[in-house]
């Protein structure tokens, strides 16, 4: 998820406005940065890898001549960070630029059309198949948008797209699918970009555009046209009564917020593997002969639920392993036979490299996934996939935990394909419950936003809290302690609710709140067991459980009511209330959900 910024004025030289826009958006991506420019006929270019700033100290952008331009900065998701592979795209002839946030999808296949028809390609990234599609439809005589209407139409995945033409350059034009795209309208100056930010300070006025639109924006004007039937849309521009801040956390008053609401849209993108590394890392898990699943913190929570996937699906042993463990718990008796996957949101979590380092000697085969292209991870995995979440810039994991997991239910049903272990219709349920995932994701976060908040006021001082689940919802229950200690610092305790006898319900006394997860699957009736103990001994249930279990809303004491899910999905939904709990408990208990204490974002040091 990188960040876009267009502009276009009568007589302004665009350049500086530009820079200032783009270093807004630098939170959304920041491994290079570029911009484009036209002036008299000619097409300007800068661009090279590192933050904005770094790039600028080199390049000089403010330099660049021209009254419309594109800028980006980059969050790679195909093609290591380098000046190459940074945006603006151009074509073989130089003519025009494309910066683009997202994914096509198709761009293999487009790829290979393009080269048989003699485009030079330069770059490793999807993106610049859409300058050479443009090119090749500007052969067939099309003006620039007929051109671009024609290059929309063959892409598949997401894009927000931003393009200037030497041919016509009074414009800019633009494409929106499952990324967001804002026009900024102002008195002197046309913006477009990926959020408001961007413009927020020099015009509060934006339109917003919908998935399928495509818009043609000058210095004083914007139309907009659906891709499908080319029909116009009017739309007038709303007010923005957002501070610049606001404006960076898309009118949220926290990052973390922002990103517990962005999940449909991370998800969706988590949902578009590279097919090519899919089948490479499927291959390595079914060949390997001991499995084990590496990280730590919340992508160790998402192990731990994939073992469970992997298991049930796949009929695959996989052992998670918290990485700071595994030298002392498993490094000696690991051989060529083993095949690491590990998961790790910055790709340089110190407890995992070692770990790797540490099984690399010892000829283990390493996989990796992560959300940062050109990390340490990806260079010493022998095969990666990406998460595709953009960065996350709370503290505390929230869409890259579901990310993570969507990620990897995919490697599962994958590896359930290969393996030919369960029924063809368990995996079409599975594919299907799946890709459904991010519409039940935006209705659970709008339903429970509420009550959640209510349960944040009524909670607020508890001592402490527990944390029961069985099968993969100990998963989840490990991931909701998680999250509520490191956002509200309440002390937390959480394990497979089997063992409660065996230990812990001897801190139970009158009063005490118990998460129960409860999703309608196997481990239903035997959790009521233990939420009826839980009782006896004066325990407050919480439970989270379907929206028509009537069984369990009678004994709870409060009940947060969620839609039915395959119960090897059940994490990614059944995380939110507590990722929302964790936020508004913080809020209550007045911290900063966004920083909180004694941590950091990526775990460096070991
Ligand atoms: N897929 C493009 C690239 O890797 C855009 C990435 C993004 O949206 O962050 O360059």
């Amino acid at each position: 998820m990188c960040g876009i910024i267009g502009c276009v004025t009568e007589d302004k030289f665009v350049a500086s406005i530009l820079y200032k826009s783009l270093k807004r958006l630098e939170y959304r991506g920041y491994d290079s940065a570029g911009m484009a420019t036209i002036f008299n006929g000619i097409l300007y270019v800068k661009k090279d890898q590192g933050k904005i700033d770094e790039v600028n100290e080199r390049l000089n952008f403010n330099n660049m001549p021209g009254n419309i331009g594109i800028a980006h900065t980059r969050w790679a998701t195909h093609g290591a960070p380098s000046k190459i592979n940074a945006h603006p795209h151009t074509d073989c002839g130089n003519k025009l630029a494309v910066v683009h946030n997202g994914v096509i999808e198709n761009f293999i296949e487009l790829k290979k059309e393009l080269l048989d028809l003699g485009h030079k390609f330069v770059s490793k990234t999807d993106t610049e198949i859409v300058a050479h599609l443009l090119e090749e439809n500007f052969k067939n005589g099309e003006n620039f948008f007929s051109a671009f209407i024609n290059t929309v139409k063959r892409l598949s995945g997401s894009y927000a797209l931003a393009i200037i033409y030497v041919g016509e350059p009074d414009k800019i034009l633009v494409a929106k699918q499952d990324m967001p795209l804002l026009i900024g309208v102002g008195d002197e100056c046309m913006f477009v970009a990926s959020d408001a930010s961007a413009f927020i300070d020099e015009t509060n006025k934006a339109v917003i555009l919908q998935n399928g639109e495509v818009a043609v924006i000058t210095a004083k004007s914007y139309e907009i046209y659906r891709v499908k039937d080319g029909a116009k849309v009017t739309r007038n521009p709303i007010l923005l009564n957002w501070t610049l801040e606001m404006a960076e956390k898309q009118g949220f008053p926290h990052y973390t917020l922002k990103e517990i609401f962005e999940q449909p849209l991370t998800i969706k993108s988590a949902l578009r593997l590279q097919d090519t590394y899919a089948d490479l890392l499927t291959e390595f898990l079914d060949r390997g002969e001991k499995i084990f699943l590496l990280a730590a913190g919340t992508s160790y929570n998402a192990c731990l639920a994939t073992s469970y996937m992997f298991s049930k699906l796949a009929r695959l042993t996989a052992y998670p392993v918290i990485a700071s463990e595994f030298i002392e718990n498993y490094g000696h008796s690991i051989d060529i036979g083993t095949v690491i996957l590990a998961v790790s949101q910055s790709g340089e979590t110190a407890d995992v490299l070692n770990a790797l380092e540490f099984a690399r000697l010892r000829a283990a085969t390493i996989l990796g996934i992560t959300n940062v292209v050109g990390s340490t991870l990806t260079r010493i995995s022998r095969a990666y996939l990406l998460q595709n979440a953009g960065p996350e810039i709370g503290v505390a994991a929230t869409k890259t935990f579901t990310s993570q997991l969507v990620v990897l239910a995919q490697l599962a049903l994958r590896l359930a394909k290969k393996r030919g272990k369960i029924a063809q219709y368990e995996m079409d349920e599975f594919r299907d419950r799946l890709y459904e995932i991010p519409d039940v994701v935006s209705q659970v976060l709008e339903e429970v936003k509420k009550p959640v908040q209510e349960l944040a006021k009524k909670y607020l001082n508890s001592k402490f809290f527990l944390f029961l689940g069985r099968g993969i919802s100990t998963a989840t229950a490990f991931e909701g302690r998680l999250k509520i200690m490191e956002l509200s610092y309440i002390p937390c305790i959480a394990y497979p609710a089997g063992e409660s006898k065996h230990g812990p319900i001897s801190v139970v006394e009158s009063g005490v709140p118990a998460f129960f997860i409860c999703p309608k699957d196997e481990t239903r009736k035997a959790i009521i067991g233990n939420i009826e103990e839980m009782k006896a001994r004066g325990a407050k249930a919480i439970i989270i459980g379907s929206k028509d279990d009537k069984e369990l809303m009678e004994i709870s004491d409060d009940y947060i009511g969620l839609p039915d899910i395959h119960e090897l999905l059940s994490p990614i939904i059944y995380i939110l209330p507590f990722q929302l709990l964790a936020y508004y408990l913080a809020i209550e208990r007045g911290l900063d959900p966004d920083k909180p204490r004694n941590l950091a974002k990526s775990v460096t040091v070991l």
